[in-house]
């Protein structure tokens, strides 16, 4: 199977009534973990890949690893996304590359000027039928350059963004934090506001910084010699709430960064005279793979990866014609 659109996944979960992970990588071992907890859960997989991920694999890395994943894996439903695209250019760049789908994130500029860029994307994307996330709203927390101050999204104003913009899914701010540090404790995340988001908009919606943060991955880190301060990522309990209120796409990072560092640490504790990359990438690439497939069992994408049919360029096409371009 060719990589498939995010709209379609979306429109799938949406369907099934679950929400599939978007899972950052920035190499083989991240890849692998992702496709094989995919494989093993039956689920389809959302990769999504940085403006910082794709200059760390300069470019070239990150398409032959996509190449590899949809080789190894032809039955598995997989979309490849562009993660907070800032612009055109960058949106052009994973186009070329084969992403079928990107971010543009304009949360930043006033809401005339995210309107005009979103748009601008979307346009050009659904040439290609490839789908557009747009944000609306500001999460605290940072993600690589991504940083700021919180700021909930508007419902009248987010009904009015994607009735002018046309985009195919949007990030909302409802108390998630991007990065490890998002909370002293548990935070409650604004359900209701979800609810009502989704009512208004009636496409899928995005919950970035969605990590968990397990501290038992964090107890690991700083058993074997790191030094992470105590934190609180998003309850799960919360994010299956917001699944049940139209949330389809729940961005994890961190949680993978833990695991693999913990991994590594422990290797390295338990074995100082480790040289051999292998002896340690592998139980990184191990404790990843076990974190994602807990997720996708988490939020429901576990057991679906059958439901996707393969669509023509065409079939792409007319969908984004249908909903105006
Ligand atoms: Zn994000």
């Amino acid at each position: 199977m060719p990589l498939i659109p995010m709209y379609q996944c979306l429109q799938e979960a949406a369907k099934g009534g679950y929400g599939v992970g978007a899972f950052n990588v920035n190499n083989m071992e991240q890849v692998q973990a992702v496709l094989r907890a995919g494989r093993e859960t039956r689920s389809p997989v959302i990769l999504q890949v940085s403006r910082g991920a794709l200059k760390y694999t300069n470019r070239v890395y990150i398409k032959h690893l996509i190449r590899a994943a949809v080789e190894e894996n032809p039955d598995l439903p997989i979309v490849v996304h562009l993660d907070h695209g800032d612009s055109l250019e960058t949106v052009k760049v994973a186009i070329d590359l084969g992403f079928t789908s990107v971010m543009i994130d304009g949360s930043h500029y006033e809401f005339e000027k995210n309107v005009a860029i979103t748009r601008e994307v979307v346009e050009y994307a659904h040439q290609f039928g490839v789908s557009v996330e747009a944000e609306l709203g500001t999460l605290g927390g940072i993600e690589e350059d991504v940083s700021g101050s919180v700021q909930l999204t508007d419902p009248d104003q987010a009904a009015e963004f994607v009735a002018r913009t046309h985009c195919d899914s949007l990030a909302v701010a409802i108390g998630t934090s991007h990065g490890a540090y998002k909370f002293k404790a548990e935070p409650k995340l604004a359900i209701d506001l979800v609810e009502e988001i989704y009512r208004r908009v009636q496409i899928p919606l995005v919950l970035h910084g969605s990590s968990s943060v397990p501290p038992e991955l964090v107890d690991r880190i700083n058993q074997y010699g790191g030094r992470m301060e105590k934190t609180a990522g998003v309850p799960i309990a919360s994010i299956q709430q917001a699944i049940a209120k139209g949330v389809r796409k729940i961005n994890v990072d961190t949680d993978l960064r833990l695991a693999a560092t913990g991994a590594i640490r422990q290797a390295f504790a338990e074995n100082p005279a480790l040289f051999d990359l292998r002896d340690y990438l592998g139980p990184a690439r191990e404790a990843m793979y076990k974190i994602v497939a807990e997720r996708m069992r988490d939020f429901g994408s576990a057991g679906h990866a059958g439901d996707y049919e393969p669509l023509t360029l065409e079939d792409m096409k007319a969908f984004y014609r249908v909903r105006g371009y």
